[in-house]
């Protein structure tokens, strides 16, 4: 699921339509001494190509700020990604 989406309680379902694959993207400057990586939905990844990180970070403070609280979901998603397949989330 998409991080965005998940942080702001949107409808990823109707921002996307058919397109609804989600991307691992990687963020350089939330953290100073590491990259972070989130999951975006396709819109969610469109607009963070267009703004760019600090737009994208200016738009949707509250990832910037889960990012900043949660660490280590942001700094390996595959982990994250096998966490949840487990779940069956
Ligand atoms: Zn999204």
């Amino acid at each position: 699921m998409c991080d965005v989406c998940r942080c702001y309680n949107f409808n990823c379902h109707m921002l996307n339509g058919d397109k609804n694959k989600s991307n691992v993207v990687t963020f350089y400057t939330a953290y100073a001494d590491q990259r972070g990586q989130a999951r975006l939905c396709y819109y969610h990844d469109v607009e963070l190509f267009k703004l760019g990180e600090r737009g994208f970070f200016a738009l949707y403070p509250k990832l910037y700020n889960d990012m900043r609280a949660n660490r280590s979901k942001y700094t390996d998603i595959r982990l994250r990604d096998k966490k949840e397949f487990d779940l069956g989330i």
